[in-house]
């Protein structure tokens, strides 16, 4: 029985903000994990959900400053000032794995958040007003790739009446821009580091060590990458999905070095045992409640063979000059500025991983996702690559239609044999 299985069961019906911050929940948690009956996919699965439990545990238990991020906030700067960075973005899909995301989707509606918004937002605001997530001690968000973070940031800043940083990527080719961006993030690097205790030297010391270990798992992410554009690499996307939490969340740590090397490792070992079928690209992230699409995918012999965001989109930093750095990573990210630039970027996947197909999901209430779909389809299919596009809700079941999704899927796949 999988891992989130087992803690529904023993927990479920006595859910409450207060199970999250006993020690006992936490000790009974890693007991679990550690279990050897709790066999992860992959070796490297074992290292990064040691790294989640290790920090959300430490998070809801306050060893140390919280620090709440988005998607593209760099772990690196948070973990590098001796804060635990915490991505409510991912407790959403957690909640909606465990079928919990109905019941705060609701909430955030009692508070009048508007339907058409993210529900991977609505679904944390309602966590949080319902005092389920730990409180943050300073709130970091990127303006890319949404709006989102910024503004459900500003409301939850007030809630807990804690800092909020807004990091504004500068758009492509404006030099100025990013050194406008490392200074900002410097002044959160501090502010962090005033929060730890960390003297400037020791901060700076801390974010060289950080940017040092998130190169190492670049090397080893650039292996993997490799690996998988052959025919017959084993990792499938239904599993490497799930590793956008490791390339948000863990980078700087040892466990994100540690992660992509042990993947790199075991993809080598297992070598060629990876069947030839179908190779797609998927675009934006999954419903993480339902596996029927992977199903579909594995009866048509269809294999992902590369995601939108599960790879790497940086160059190697200078663990010297930490903040620009870092905001060139930040600002190199395909998904700041024009869609285009978006577009230009899926087509370069999808030529580099010879696909024979993409799936574009259409998460409701994601507009620069959704907003570019059609231009991302148009120019796929122009370079070759015959692209679905299907309508949907990564964390709320109720917008998911799996009956319309199924059939749709189906026929996409046939049509591609
Ligand atoms: S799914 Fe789209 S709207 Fe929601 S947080 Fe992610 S990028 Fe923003």
């Amino acid at each position: 029985m999988e891992l989130l299985e087992q803690i529904k069961e023993r927990y479920l019906d006595r859910l409450s903000p207060a199970t999250f911050r006993s020690r006992l929940f936490w000790k009974t948690v890693e007991g679990l994990a550690l279990s050897p009956l709790n066999r992860p996919q992959w070796k490297a699965d074992r290292v990064s959900l040691a790294y989640f439990l290790r920090a959300t545990r430490d998070a809801y238990l306050h060893r140390a400053p919280v620090v709440w991020c988005n998607l593209l906030t760099p772990s690196e700067l948070v973990l590098g000032s001796g804060c635990i960075p915490f991505y409510p973005e991912m407790a959403a899909a957690v909640a909606a794995s465990a079928g919990l995301a109905p019941r705060f989707i609701d909430r955030a509606a009692e508070e009048e958040f508007p339907s058409d918004a993210c529900s991977y937002h609505r679904c944390l605001l309602g966590c949080a007003l319902e005092g389920f997530l730990p409180e943050p001690d300073l709130l970091l968000a990127v303006n890319y790739p949404c709006d989102s973070a910024p503004l459900s940031f500003a409301f939850l800043g007030d809630l807990y009446r804690a800092p909020l940083f807004v990091l504004e990527a500068p758009l492509p080719g404006r030099e100025r821009g990013v050194e406008e961006l490392a200074g900002r993030m410097a002044e959160a690097a501090r502010a962090m580091a005033g929060l730890s205790g960390r003297r400037e030297r020791e901060m700076m010391e801390g974010l060289s060590t950080a940017v040092e270990l998130s190169n190492r798992a670049l090397r080893h992410l650039r292996e993997v990458e490799e690996m998988r554009k052959r025919d017959d690499c084993t990792l499938d996307g239904k599993d490497a999905m799930g590793n956008v939490s490791v390339l948000a969340g863990c980078l700087g740590s040892q466990a994100g070095a540690d992660f992509y090397r042990l993947l790199a490792e075991e993809l080598r070992e297992r070598g060629c045992r990876g069947k030839n079928g179908l190779r797609i690209m998927w675009m934006h992230l999954k419903p993480w409640y339902s596996q029927t699409i992977f199903q579909i995918l594995e009866k048509h012999g269809a294999r992902l063979v590369c995601e939108e965001y599960t790879h790497a989109t940086w160059e190697a930093m200078d663990p010297r000059d930490p903040f620009p750095s870092l905001a060139r990573k930040l600002g190199g990210h395909f998904l700041v500025g024009a869609a285009e630039r978006r577009v230009s970027h899926l087509v370069r996947l999808a030529r580099e991983y010879r696909v024979d197909g993409a799936i574009h999901y259409n998460h409701w209430g994601c507009r620069q996702s959704c907003g570019s779909a059609p231009l991302a389809k148009g120019a796929l299919q122009r370079a070759g690559v015959p692209t679905l596009i299907i309508d949907g809700d990564c964390i709320d079941d109720r917008e998911y239609q799996e009956g319309q999704v199924a059939t749709r899927l189906e026929a996409f796949l046939e049509s591609l044999k």
